[in-house]
This record gives structure tokens, sequence and C-alpha cells, in this order.
């Protein structure tokens, strides 16, 4: 309620204007300063702002507060004060000074049809040949012509439903009936390169990193102890670099090493014992490996036909559900349909619709012409074929429906000599309200304000107070010779 001067209908003024609350507290300033001082052309001032603020309290709420005469008018009144309290845009207590000038209920329903829609498609599923006989094949039905099994509730799970008597055995196409394909490893070669040395036979010497030659053992006996392992870990993690560089340039990579860990730099060296000129023999011998996945017999089983050399084809039935949901709003025109969307209403009928339904026999508490409307809905919304995809096939498989009565009154009312009309809408307790227009909290007075708060507010140019005003002096200056406001009906 309390958004509703946000969404639309507008109060019947100008936009831009100052809240209330705004209003409220500039008036209240205004008469705290006045009051504080005492001089005659300040009680003046007091005077045109007091009788601004009856006038401006009149014109927003006319005359004399209204009795209501019977229960429903008291509704009436008491809802209205309600919009009131809950729109800051709206008159003040609308309920209380407005004139009642005529009243009357009506309803709309809201008729919601959740459809749960089956899409059914015929799929070839190709598997291996077990051996298993397959029976005598049976002719092959359209989709919905196969009874399976009922589906409960809106929302259900896609599934498969492999048809009985469609099994055939059929040649494997992939393997010409071999059982056997090429192996995809090796590509029917059998064997596969040596992944360690790239089939190059040979491996780069870990002892020497590849250079053939070692610090010379001697030369490193005579470090103590310290020096040892300080020469240890400086070299490990040397080391480490080294290869990743090394490893670069084996690559082709013509890049230097940064981290230059060469014995021969340290001192003398002899030749590697464990390889010649830095590389060893690799173990494939040969360059090339057997192939780990055939074991070097070139072919594998065929994955179509388990090897067999047949494959069963066999029919399922792909079944998929989905929901939608379809809302007509029926009575409907004075109050717009995404109003009535937020409104609660009072569900009068719920149930799966089915073929016993007739548009002629309404459920009990339900209008003829809604009831024809839903049945025409459900109807209408079963009949479509919403698959795009021709080797699909959708139909309505499940249809709830729900009708929801909304009541409402429209209030024909007057208010500062205007006609007004405004609507309640929805159940007991949970009143919304809707109009094109209605009368603003605050009208023509409000500029009348403006230019006193103005006049008041603004420091007197012929009176520019001393920056050591004491308090005797925060009364306000009031330029009375020349007042700039004109109220031509006020005798100031
Ligand atoms: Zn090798
Ligand atoms: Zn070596
Ligand atoms: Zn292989
Ligand atoms: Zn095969």
């Amino acid at each position: 309620m309390a958004d509703e001067w946000q969404e639309g209908p507008s109060p019947d003024t100008q936009p831009g204007r100052p809240s209330q609350d705004d209003l409220d507290k500039r008036i209240e300033e205004i008469r705290r300063k006045v009051i504080e001082t005492t001089t005659e052309a300040q009680q003046r001032i007091k005077r045109v702002v007091d009788k601004a603020g009856t006038y401006w309290q009149q014109s927003n709420t006319p005359l004399q507060p209204r009795q209501p005469s019977n229960v429903e008018e008291e509704r009436i009144r008491r809802l209205a004060n309600n919009w009131s309290m809950g729109n800051w845009q709206l008159a003040k207590e609308l309920g209380t000074y407005m004139d009642l000038v005529s009243w009357g209920e009506d309803e709309v329903w809201e008729i919601n049809l959740q459809t749960r829609w089956e899409t059914r498609s015929m799929e070839t599923v190709s598997e291996p040949y077990t051996g298993r006989p397959v029976g005598q094949t049976k002719p092959l039905l359209p989709v919905w012509d196969y009874e399976l099994s009922a589906v409960t509730g809106l929302k259900a799970p896609e599934s498969r439903v492999r048809l009985a008597g469609q099994d055939e055995v059929f040649a494997c196409s992939a393997c010409n009936s071999t059982g056997r394909l090429l192996c995809a490893t090796c590509t029917g070669r059998g064997w596969v390169i040596c992944p360690d040395c790239k089939g190059r036979t040979r491996l780069r010497c870990s002892t020497c990193k590849g250079r053939g030659y070692i610090a010379d053992w001697q030369d490193t006996k005579k470090k103590t102890f310290f020096q040892k392992r300080a020469d240890t870990l400086t070299s490990s993690v040397g080391e480490k670099v080294s290869d990743i560089f090394e490893g670069i340039r084996q690559q082709g990579v013509p890049i230097g090493n940064p981290v230059d860990t060469d014995p021969a730099n340290k001192g003398r060296t002899i030749p590697c014992p464990d390889c010649v000129n830095g590389e060893v023999e690799c173990t494939c011998g040969t360059g090339k490996r057997v192939c780990d996945t055939c074991q070097g017999a070139k072919t594998e089983l065929c994955p179509h036909c388990g090897g067999t050399g047949k494959t069963v084809r066999s029919r399922e039935i792909a079944r998929r559900f989905d929901l939608t949901l379809q809302t007509l709003i029926f009575g409907s025109g004075a109050i717009p349909e995404q109003r009535l969307a937020n409104a609660t209403g009072d569900l009068v009928y719920s149930a799966e619709m089915n073929e016993t339904f007739h548009p002629d026999a309404a459920p009990e508490g339900v209008p003829m012409d809604v009831w024809r409307a839903a049945v025409q809905l459900a109807q209408t919304s079963s009949q479509a074929d919403r698959s795009n995809d021709p080797r699909e096939q959708t139909r309505a498989s499940l249809q709830v429906l729900e009708l929801t009565r909304v009541p409402y009154t429209k209030v024909d009312y007057r208010y500062s000599d205007k006609d007004y009309v405004f609507y309640i809408y929805d159940v007991e307790g949970k009143e919304k309200f809707y109009a094109d227009r209605y009368p603003a909290r605050w009208d023509r007075v409000e500029k009348l304000f403006r230019s006193i708060t103005n006049d008041l507010m603004a420091p007197a140019p012929d009176n520019a107070q001393p920056a050591a005003s004491g308090d005797q002096m925060r009364g306000y200056r009031v330029p009375v010779e020349k007042p700039p406001y004109s109220i031509t009906e006020e005798e100031v």
C-alpha cells in the first residue's frame, strides 16, 4: 500500500512538490522563530502564518468530518483512511472528510491453469549383441499409441521407456562384422615411439648432466665439512634451475644457462664414469615400444558390437515434462491486471481437469460465465501442440485449474468540489486500493507557503546581523515595509 504512489496513479497535482513532512517542518520552524520575538511586525507575520495554516488545513480537509450512517459506509471510510495513511501523496484522512456519492460491490475472477506437457520422441538405440535371442518384431506404432506408465504430480523428471518387440539384430558396420577395429592408440602399427627418448634411443646422462665430465674428487675432498655442505646447498638449488634451462635448450631454443654449475669452473675435472660423451643408452634399445593398448596386436575389440560382429537396434520413447501457467482475469476492466496480480482473493475452486468437465455444469460458487471461460481456456490450451521439433510431439498430460475470486468495491466520492473514484479490492483484512487520480495532500496553498517561508528564512539585507549577536538577536528580522508576497484576501 505504501508504494502505491510509485506505480502509476497520480495525485491530482503537479509533480515536484515537497513532502508533507517537509512542509510541516517548515511551518513549525516559522512558528517557532516568529514566537520568539514580540515586535509588532513579527506579530503580523505570525497572523499571516496562522491564517495561511488554517487556510491550508481547510483546503485539504474540507469543512466538517463526515459521520458514517451505516456499516458499509463506515467500512469504506475506514479503509479510505487506511489508504491515506499508506500514501503520503493522498489527502490526509480522506475517509473522514470525503463526501460519499455512491458505491457498489463487484468481483473479478482469476483463472489459473497449470498444464503439464508431455513431449515424446521415438529414439533408436544401438547396443552390442549379447547373444540373447531376439523375439518376433512387432510393427512400430506412433508414439502416443503406446500406453506408458502414469506420471503423478505437476513436476516429473525425464524418463525413457524401451519398447518391447522392437529389437532387431544387424551386422556391425563399424568393424564390418569382424568384431575388431584397428587400435586407435598406435593406429594399427602395434608399437609407439618410445616416450622416454622420443625415438633417439639415447638419454642424457644424469650423473654429469650430459657434460661428459665431473668435478675431480680429490679437489672436493680437501674442503671442510661446512664448505662442502654450503656447496651442496648452492649446487642443489642451482642445478634445479639449471635443469629447467637445460630442458628448454634441448627443445632447440638457443638460450643461455644463467646458473652456471659447470664443474669445470670450480677446478679440475675428470671424464664421467657413467656415460659416453654425456649420453647413455635408452632401455627401449630401438626407439620404439610395444603399444600398451593392443599389446602389439594392432587391433582392439570393436566397441560397437563388443566383438560379436553384430549389434541390436531397439526403440525407446523419451518422455519429457514441462509445466506452464496461464492466467486469465475475468470481469476486470476497472482495475489493471498487474494490480490484481498482487491480490490474495478467495480460492473457490481447485482441481485436476479431466474429460468429465462440462462447460454447462459450473462447480458451486463459480458463476457460469467464469466457468465457461475456464473450460474453454483449458480446452484451447490442451489442443495446442507446442513442440517446434518435427521429431517430437507434445501434448497436455495434466491440467490443474484454480479459480480465485477477488471482490472489490467501487467508490464514487467528492472532495474539494471534485469528483473522484477509487477501488477497494481483495478479501477482508488484505484490502488494497487503486485509483487513476486522487486528491493531493496539498494544493495551491503550498505556493503561498513557499513564498512566506522564503521571505522569513532569508536574512533581511537591511538588517545584516553582527557576528557577536547575543541570544536576544536570534529573532528574525522581517522586512515588513514591503512584503514581497501578496495575499489578496488577507489584511496584513
Ligand atoms: Zn627409448
Ligand atoms: Zn655422464
Ligand atoms: Zn595398439
Ligand atoms: Zn563391430
